[in-house]
């Protein structure tokens, strides 16, 4: 697998070689060129990694650059969101920021070249005259009546639509082109509209607005952008992107290059819904753990680590393919297998009396923070006579091949003793409330003892000494089992998407910066609760004596890495 990524290069990566080769260019610029009209979502991820990666991989360079061509929808809050989440994903934009709206004026002089070249015209057409005039995919369109305005009347009637002379769709700059083109984008496709609004960096300083297809190229030009990467759907709008660079002269033209969108089975990235979702409180803000923003990922617990690998199992392919979910539970899973902590917390905790250990008696035990990586070195775990289990680890009546608590069976504590159930407690309810055992002290994990084995290992915690932490657990926010939507096109929710678990026993290393070199509780740290899975401290709920912790993935997991071939 390994060697094949080294070797094998995908499509883009062969187009850049041979451009290099053939001195199209001397070294790459690529760019991420969001919209700032909502949070970036993990499909942005995949765009923002390739692109930084590309740049890296060829010692090019790597702009962020915020569209910002259109005023309705912006606003700075996404600015400063995407700019957090590009950074936080490790893509190096070094001083390279950019804004599309710094371009206006350049944009103006470039409609006005193509204009004075007779590429240009002012169209009075209303919208829907002009959809009535485009033909369709099996029709040539209809030449507009305005088109052959005399070059000194566009300049003029361009001029008036800048100065604020007409109103919003009086008028709008058309390029002149192909009516009969079979490509509906290159019939006359308007290039400027007038739109009197305030735009969040230029104010109120322009009425006329640049539209995406004739922006973004120019864009792409002025940064010197050489490979400009979009998702398929922009395909057709590729003899566009051309003909803006090649008619305004750019001297080294950019080249559009199209790729698959990443999507995830069953999981909602629109940013309509997720907006929906956030209105209606059902989750708690567009950094809920229950949605994949990134800015949700990050406080789920994800790590940027885990997002490349993700996106770089997917690769970059033309063909349009959905993920699953699993395969980013996987990526964290390996990447925080090494790194983290393990320790124990027990989630629906039951008392575990040992009757034959002294009543005050606190000892300390030695173990390792994480078995596979000793050099993460050892914590101090305090034992004592009464400590919480998991509910599940104890059975009165125990199924064949249940090896943990029941009555007369023995288990090991892990990385304490084995102890031994002689009885237990119930309440009216029929509810178990305490299990009584023995321990025997020849038992102790690390002492070497060989006398006999069990067969189940639980985990446990010190109930004198135990920290109270809230441990949320989520589960897909759509029920899977339905899709998606339902017919009305509305979200198909499922009901167990977050459960809550309060008082929650863990260990006290968690806090305690004295018995732990690295205490993980700070917001976005992790950890392993053994047999639990991966956790992350809540960045928004979270307090030094409040600790709530956010389910990342649990430890099982369905999904295997396919094979190389
Ligand atoms: P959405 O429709 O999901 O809100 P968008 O395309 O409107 O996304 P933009 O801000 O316009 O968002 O996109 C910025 C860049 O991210 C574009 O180059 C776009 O092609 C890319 N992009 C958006 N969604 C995906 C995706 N699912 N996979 C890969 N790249 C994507
Ligand atoms: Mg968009």
């Amino acid at each position: 697998m390994e060697e094949k990524t080294v070797v094998s290069r995908n499509f883009i990566e062969q187009i850049i070689d041979s451009d290099l080769a053939e001195g199209k260019y001397e070294t790459i610029c690529t760019r991420f060129p969001p919209e700032p009209n909502g949070y970036l979502h993990i499909g942005h991820a995949k765009s923002i990694l390739l692109n930084y990666g590309l740049a890296k991989k060829y010692g090019g360079k790597f702009n962020l650059r915020f569209d910002d061509t259109n005023p309705t929808k912006e606003k700075t809050e996404f600015v400063d969101s995407i700019i957090a989440d590009v950074k936080w994903l490790g893509a190096d934009f070094e001083d390279r920021l950019f804004f599309a709206s710094n371009y206006f004026d350049q944009m103006y002089e470039a409609a006005v070249k193509l204009i004075k070249k007779g590429k240009a015209f002012v169209c009075d057409l209303s919208a829907e005259e002009i959809r009535e005039y485009r033909g369709t995919l099996t029709e040539p369109g209809k030449e507009s009546p305005y088109r052959n305005r005399s070059i000194e009347e566009n300049l003029e009637l361009f001029e008036n639509m800048k100065n604020g002379m007409y109103e919003d769709g009086a008028k709008v700059l058309r390029a002149k082109i192909d009516m009969a083109s079979p490509n509906i984008n290159m019939r006359d496709p308007v290039i400027y509209r007038v739109a009197h609004m305030s735009h969040h960096n230029t104010g109120d300083k322009w009425c006329i607005y640049p539209m995406y297809d004739f922006a973004h190229p120019i864009e792409d030009a002025i940064e010197g952008v050489t490979h400009s990467i979009c998702t398929l759907e922009f395909e057709d709008h590729r003899p566009l992107y051309d003909w803006v660079v090649r008619e305004v002269g750019y001297e080294h033209p950019p080249k559009q290059i199209e790729f698959a969108k990443l999507y995830l089975t069953n999981v909602v990235t629109g940013k309509r819904y997720i907006k929906k979702l956030v209105e209606e409180g059902i989750v708690d803000g567009w950094d809920d753990p229950r949605l994949v923003s990134i800015a949700a990922l990050r406080r789920r617990g994800f790590t940027p680590e885990s997002i490349q690998m993700f996106v770089d199992l997917c690769g970059i392919s033309k063909s349009q393919s959905s993920v699953d979910y699993a395969m980013l539970e996987y990526c964290i899973r390996e990447d925080l297998k090494m790194k983290r902590p393990r320790m124990m917390a027990v989630l629906d905790p039951v008392k575990l009396v040992i009757d034959n250990y002294p009543e005050d008696q606190i000892e300390y035990l030695d173990v390792e923070l994480n078995l596979e990586n000793p050099e993460l070195g050892m914590r101090k775990v305090p034992f004592g006579r009464e400590l919480y289990i998991e509910r599940e680890d104890f059975m009165e009546n125990p199924p064949k091949k249940y090896f943990r608590l029941f009555p007369g069976n023995e288990v090991r504590l892990m990385g304490a003793y084995f102890v031994k159930c002689v009885s237990f407690e119930k309440d009216e309810a029929g509810k178990v409330t305490e299990i009584h055992c023995t321990y025997d002290p020849e038992t102790k994990s690390g002492s070497g003892f060989t006398g006999r084995k069990v067969k189940g290992t639980i985990h446990w915690v010190a109930a004198k000494t135990a920290v109270r932490a809230t441990v949320r657990l989520y589960e897909n926010i759509i029920d899977e089992s339905k899709g998606v939507y339902n017919e009305d096109g509305s979200l198909n929710l499922n009901p167990n998407s977050l459960t809550v678990l309060n008082d929650c026993p863990i260990e006290p290393a968690f806090v305690d910066a004295k018995l732990i070199e690295t205490p993980p509780c700070h917001a976005y740290d992790s950890v392993q609760f053994v047999r639990q899975g991966y956790f992350c401290v809540d960045a928004k709920d979270s307090r030094e004596d409040a600790l709530v912790f956010n389910r990342i993935v649990s430890l099982k997991s369905s999904f295997r890495l396919p094979k190389a071939e």
